[in-house]
């Protein structure tokens, strides 16, 4: 009888003498939405076809195409944060798919009134630019946080979510707001407005935590991923742990050997 070769993979395994086991593949598509042109992302497993969305800026027709073509089982409504340029689609989205559960972390849902309250909350400058700001991002502004309801899942630190057989890792990384939540996934990091393409966010916003604690919660990423680790932020650039560990001006690492 023919007998299939063992595949590389596990060749690799048992010459290691390792076991390990070969996760599900994904695919992440991205689509800039809404006012404050935000990077909104959809994960899938290729296998079992289970979804999750990262943050929702604004209408994400591609994105819904997807997963209407792909007949895609859409699990989660991650939130990096809730400034209201990363929820301001997702009344939408629930509409569509109402099984699909709202995942944020505690402290960031409890700040949402006072995102709400940004009139009051935000420095006197800053409300004056807001209210000189195109219609869109006024609407925006107000966004009606009820529209969130109840968190399907809220989340801590260090929690692992499966969606199929992969597994989702979260860091809660305070800086840009008191709640941030980056989502690690296979090789892929979901960073929020904590870490862009050669910057971080900013950290002058009512519940900042202010430069070093920013910078503290990306070292953390820095030492908790491989430098391979491809960074998908919430506004911007792609790029990638060991390229930012050399060439981000707000936290460098001076000396690196690039990890595989
Ligand atoms: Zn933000």
């Amino acid at each position: 009888m023919y007998k299939k070769p063992l595949s590389l993979h596990l060749l690799v395994c048992l010459f290691l003498g390792l076991y390990c086991s070969k996760s599900e593949d994904f695919i992440i598509h991205h689509q800039v939405s809404g006012p404050g042109e935000t990077n909104s992302y959809l994960l899938y497993t290729v296998k079992s076809k289970k979804a999750a969305l990262f943050d929702v800026g604004g209408r994400i027709d591609t994105l819904v195409s997807i997963i209407n073509d792909e007949n895609l089982d859409l699990k989660y409504i991650f939130i990096t944060h809730a400034h209201p340029d990363h929820v301001y689609g997702i009344a939408a989205i629930m509409e569509k798919y109402p099984k699909a559960k709202i995942g944020i972390s505690g402290e960031e849902y409890e700040d949402t009134d006072l995102y709400a309250r940004w009139e009051e909350a935000l420095d006197s400058a800053l409300v004056a630019a807001v209210k000189e700001s195109p219609p869109e991002i006024l609407d925006m502004m107000n966004f009606d946080f009820e529209a969130l309801g109840e968190p399907g899942i809220t989340l801590e630190d260090d929690q692992i979510l499966k969606l199929g057989d992969l597994r989702i890792r979260t860091f809660l990384s305070p800086g840009h707001s008191r709640g941030s939540i980056c989502f690690y996934v296979g090789d892929a990091l979901f960073s929020g407005d904590v870490l862009f393409y050669r910057q971080v966010g900013r950290t002058d916003l009512p519940q900042s935590g202010g430069p070093e604690e920013i910078v503290k919660s990306v070292h953390r990423l820095y030492s908790s991923l491989s430098d391979k680790t491809k960074v998908y932020p919430g506004h911007g650039l792609f790029t990638d742990i060991g390229t930012e560990k050399l060439e981000n001006e707000e936290v460098r690492v001076e000396s690196v050997s690039l990890q595989n």
